[in-house]
């Protein structure tokens, strides 16, 4: 697909991030390191935030040293999800685009019965206070700067469908709605747009190891489950959607959480 796959150039006059910064936290892996991929394809200067030194070092090396810098952040830690957002304007001189991804799986247990209180905090802690300290101190740089801003989380259907993910993951995303539209209300007045992205799975090593399975047997078991048949859910698809949310073209979208599930969550096989 142009401007998305590996070896494609974009066009500088097609370039949707032109002049931009943009924080991606769990930028090392799956959807974050794709979507740092892309976000460099249009133009813009990204920091890779992530516990993963090696991978993200790497990536940034690929992106070339003006592009990228990679920065370690545990998105838990205030001081360091601080210190990443002020690397970014160190580093780049502003902050225009923060996208809150870093998460985890946790348990992959849907009983309330088996849950552990441990997991639940621990989900809870990854991805629901690490974008809240990412919104809080990407505003905390983008308010006084005066101009604009765009904070992405990455949700998920699980926050949508019952049953989808455990109780914790569930809680999680829903609450990461939650935070992107009370953030929207709030940072409109400075002309800072905060969205978020909902998928279904897509092969990262964070769901093949929630699934328990990998490779052909993973999309087996997705296609087997999908509303819109014969169509994979790719990184590449999430990474599309979060450009868009990122880019002008979405310059009047906020407080939206975009489903990307095919249909999944608002299908009633009853009624099909
Ligand atoms: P992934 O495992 O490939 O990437 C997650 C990244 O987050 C990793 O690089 C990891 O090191 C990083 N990370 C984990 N804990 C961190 C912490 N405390 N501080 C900083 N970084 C941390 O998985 P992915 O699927 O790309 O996940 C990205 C986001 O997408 C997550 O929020 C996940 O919940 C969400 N999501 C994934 C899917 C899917 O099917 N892959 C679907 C819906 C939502």
């Amino acid at each position: 697909m142009a401007g998305i796959s590996g070896d494609v150039v974009v066009p500088e006059s097609a370039r949707k991030l032109a002049g931009k910064v943009a924080l991606i936290t769990g930028g090392a892996s799956g959807i974050g390191e794709c979507t740092a991929r892309l976000f460099a394809k249009h133009g813009a200067r990204v920091v890779v935030a992530d516990i993963q030194d090696e991978a993200g070092a790497r990536l940034c090396g690929e992106l070339g040293e003006g592009n990228a810098s990679y920065v370690q952040c545990d998105v838990t830690v205030e001081e360091e999800v601080a210190a990443a957002v002020d690397h970014a304007v160190a580093r780049f001189g502003a902050l225009d685009v923060m996208f809150n991804n870093a998460g985890i799986g946790g348990e992959a247990c849907h009983s309330i019965l088996e849950s552990s209180k441990a997991d639940f905090e621990r989900v809870l802690s990854v991805n629901l206070v690490g974008p809240f300290l990412g919104t809080k101190h990407a505003a905390r740089v983008m308010v006084p700067a005066g101009r604009g801003g765009c904070i992405i989380g990455t949700a998920s259907m699980a926050a949508a469908v019952a049953g989808a993910a455990s109780h914790a993951y569930t809680c999680a995303k829903r609450g990461l709605v939650g935070l992107t539209v009370n953030a929207a209300g709030e940072l409109g007045r400075h002309g800072i747009r905060v969205n978020c992205v909902s998928p279904a799975a897509a092969a990262t090593p964070l769901a093949t190891r929630y699934v328990g399975l990998e490779g052909e047997a993973f999309e087996a078991a997705m296609e087997a489950v999908a509303t819109l048949k014969g169509v994979r859910l790719r990184v590449e698809d999430i990474a599309a959607a979060v450009l868009f949310l990122a880019s002008d073209d979405a310059r009047y979208v906020s407080g939206h959480n975009l489903l990307i599930d095919g249909g999944f969550s608002v299908f009633n096989p009853t009624l099909g």
